[in-house]
């Protein structure tokens, strides 16, 4: 079994994230995409809503999909969301009976030398990395950190590298969707409209909990 982490802040989420979780998990053949909403996000700068609406929104987004999944192991754990502890409790859950795919956008990758214990992914998981509108090209020479770029091999198939624990790391190219949560927390501060940027039950949730105003 192959089972895609989709860690966030999802807020909110949008249809930039279920398009690309949808194109991932049919790239890869994922059997399921777990959709994981931080709690307390450690790396954004803008102030988040509570995590329970933000969870709530996720839900909603993706009701309709059975191999969407949504899981509150950040809410529970409370505190500042480090993936690493996320990473490391779903290896505790599978053991050795899934292969973990750690999936997020070159921006947050390009970010990773800042994440606790972030040499230590690499050796917990597979990584899946996408590209997104306004982050360039790059590949992995620009993006894996340079005091760990050694321990990585180009792994025969383009933009895939090996670490030398054995995992992998993809750069893999999808269709380029420019939605953002912030442009869609903005839009609605404007009062313009967010339709067919979010899923239409998060669009309603939003309207009726009088989020982002
Ligand atoms: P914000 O605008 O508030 O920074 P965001 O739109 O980047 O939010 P996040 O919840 O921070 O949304 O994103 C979760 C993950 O999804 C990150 O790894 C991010 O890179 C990726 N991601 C979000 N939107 C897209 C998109 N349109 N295309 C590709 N990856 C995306």
């Amino acid at each position: 079994m192959k089972i895609g982490l989709f860690g966030g802040t999802f807020n909110p989420v949008h249809m930039g994230h279920v398009r690309v979780a949808e194109e991932i998990r049919e790239k890869y053949a994922l059997s399921k995409i777990v959709f994981i909403p931080a709690f307390l996000p450690p790396h954004k700068k803008a102030p988040c809503i509570p995590a329970e609406h933000r969870y709530a929104m996720v839900q909603l987004a993706i009701a309709d999909n059975p191999l969407f999944d949504v899981s509150d192991v950040e809410l529970a754990r409370r505190g500042s969301s480090y993936s690493i502890d996320t990473i490391s409790c779903f290896n505790d859950v599978y053991k050795n009976s899934a292969e973990l795919f750690f999936i997020m956008g070159i921006d947050a990758f390009k970010e990773i030398h800042t994440w606790k214990e972030y040499p230590l992914f690499f050796q917990s998981c597979h990584f899946i990395v996408m590209n997104r509108p306004g982050h360039g090209e790059q590949g992995a020479d620009e993006c894996i950190p340079q005091d760990i770029a050694g321990d990585f091999t180009p792994a025969g198939e383009e933009g895939l590298y090996r670490h030398t624990s054995g995992s992998t790391v993809g750069f893999c190219t999808i269709t380029l969707l420019d939605i953002s949560s912030t442009d869609i927390r903005n839009r609605i501060h404007e009062g313009k409209s967010i339709k067919y940027l979010v899923h239409h039950a998060v669009e309603a949730y939003i309207k009726e909990q009088g989020l982002y105003l």
